[in-house]
């Protein structure tokens, strides 16, 4: 793919009003993204089409939705709290910090050619590569500092006790300590209040497993599914939505009996590529990458990722595969872990055969902001058609899947007189009564208003003219192929609803 895709389709984002800077006017904040008017269509079809496949389709899942801020033990149990941190590096030359397992690898050593304090137009320099093996992502250079941990969660404080007014009473016995017995004497005082935003939905499945049990007469095999924010103080972010510091997560813990649990992963890894695909998103773009055993979190068994080839811009110019979600056999550690740490009885007893387990879990856990970026950027195309005198001119087209498209019919008047617009209300009416999400537009001339539908991704745009009046048909244009029918006015609604399915 050409290395400006990934420009075009920023800039399309915006024109149109899929995602914009967050408090852009303010000057903007890092990674932080709002979705506008068609963006946030789009990402609401696509966590609908998950709970609709994931909990409505199945007698074997249900939903959940916890709170964001859950009690602070929860992520000890958890080990998020101590082992949830990244090892950061900062470059010694151009002063960005980034995570030292995204970095660029290069052998010990070897000579490495960088830009000075990490500009483009920077001058050329030559070092050599540090004894971590790796060089910065910004410049290239090799001189970096140690690695350090950092944690992801972010910590806010909860109750009507501010810590900052203890940290001020506290300033002349803090001043008595050394470093290391001030920084744990301030831990004390901020741990009384301290909560974190959670860093994924799936910890609050695990603390209802019981809940859920007593309540829905639900038993193994099992799911428990959730969307929601989750929250990571991403240190290198970048490429729009795809790494942010705040997220839409769509996760399923799927508990089953321990022995089954292989032939489970096996399932749901295949189910979850299936799944994007169902929505259109093309073959040769999506691809499953088995974890090799070194890359395991300690506590999972086996563990897959559904990756995505992006149009980012990176220095081979061809793409890369990014992490859409990741298909994960955690074993029976989180309600193991849950269980000890509050002394509560997190088994399952299978009445049948008197059995009593600790379930296993199996995780597909989706993005539902790098997913909304995977269908945008499939959707992206450019097509060369001339244009109304003939001349070579570009069409912009966002080859949505009807189920996912923003918009799912525009409807258009050809003239504002003779009763057009009046009649086009009405189909837009009838259209709406049944939940199609439409879009009326009466101004500039017919092509143009197309080609503004296409660029929004709509999938039919109905144009009502003269023989709306005459023979009460319109016309129904088809995006991709841009073929026109003429249906029955009586016929519309049922046609696009069936389109849309
Ligand atoms: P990565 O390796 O890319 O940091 P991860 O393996 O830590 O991701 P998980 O904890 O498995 O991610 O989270 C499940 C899904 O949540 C990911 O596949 C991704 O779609 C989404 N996700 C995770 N972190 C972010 C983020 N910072 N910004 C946007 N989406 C995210």
């Amino acid at each position: 793919m050409p290395n400006d895709t990934m420009k075009k389709i920023v800039s399309l984002a915006k024109r149109r009003g899929f995602i914009f800077q967050s408090s852009e006017i303010y000057g903007g904040l890092k990674a932080c993204y709002d979705y506008g008017p068609l963006g946030v269509e789009l990402k609401r079809n696509i966590k609908d089409a998950w709970w609709r496949d994931m909990v409505h389709r199945r007698e074997d899942v249900v939903g959940l939705d916890c709170s964001i801020i859950m009690h602070p033990d929860v992520w000890k149990a958890s080990g998020h709290l101590a082992g949830f941190s990244d090892p950061l590096v900062d470059c010694k030359n151009c002063k960005e910090r980034f995570r030292a397992d995204h970095a660029p690898r290069k052998d010990a050593g070897t000579e490495t050619e960088y830009r000075e304090n990490g500009k483009q137009d920077g001058k050329k320099l030559k070092g050599v590569v540090g004894k971590q093996g790796y060089v910065c992502p910004v410049c290239g250079g090799g001189d970096l500092s140690d690695e350090r941990q950092f944690n992801l969660m972010f910590r806010t404080s909860l109750g009507s006790v501010d810590p900052m007014q203890e940290i001020a009473g506290a300033v002349e016995e803090l001043a008595k300590l050394d470093a290391k017995g001030r920084r744990e004497r301030l831990g004390e005082i901020i741990a009384k209040s301290a909560v974190y935003l959670r860093p994924e939905t799936a910890q609050g499945m695990f603390v209802n497993f019981k809940n859920i049990l007593d309540s829905s007469r639900m038993k193994p095999p099992f799911g428990i599914a959730q969307t929601g924010k989750s929250y990571r103080n991403e240190i290198t972010t970048a490429n729009l939505t795809f790494r942010t510091c705040e997220f839409e997560q769509m996760e399923l813990e799927f508990f089953v009996e321990p022995g089954t649990d292989d032939e489970w992963y096996a399932y749901w890894r295949n189910a979850r590529l299936e799944w994007y695909k169902k929505l259109g998103i093309r073959e040769k773009n999506l691809r499953l990458r088995d974890h090799e055993q070194s890359e395991l979190a300690h506590y999972a068994k086996a563990c897959a990722d559904v990756e995505y080839f992006f149009p980012f811009e990176n220095e081979s110019g061809e793409g890369e595969w990014g992490e859409l979600e990741g298909i994960a056999n955690r074993t029976d550690y989180d309600l193991k872990k849950h269980a000890e740490a509050t002394g509560k009885d997190l088994s399952y007893f299978e009445t049948e055969t008197k059995k009593r387990y600790i379930p296993y879990v199996i995780e597909p856990a989706a993005g539902a902001d790098r997913a909304t970026l995977a269908f945008l950027c499939d959707a992206y195309d450019e097509e060369a058609i001339p244009d109304q005198k003939g001349e070579d001119a570009v069409r912009t087209v966002l080859r949505f899947h009807p189920r996912i498209a923003p918009i799912k019919a525009a409807v258009f008047p050809l003239v504002k007189k003779d009763g057009l617009p009046e009649k086009s209300r009405e189909i837009m009416a009838a259209l709406l009564d049944q939940g199609v999400n439409c879009f009326y537009d009466q101004s500039g001339a017919i092509g143009r208003r197309y080609r503004r539908m296409d660029e929004a991704g709509t999938p039919f745009c109905i144009t009502v003219d003269a023989e709306t009046n005459e023979q009460n048909t319109v016309t129904v244009r088809e995006r991709d192929s841009m073929q026109q029918t003429r249906i029955g006015v009586n016929e519309v609604v049922e046609y696009i609803k069936e389109k849309v399915k």
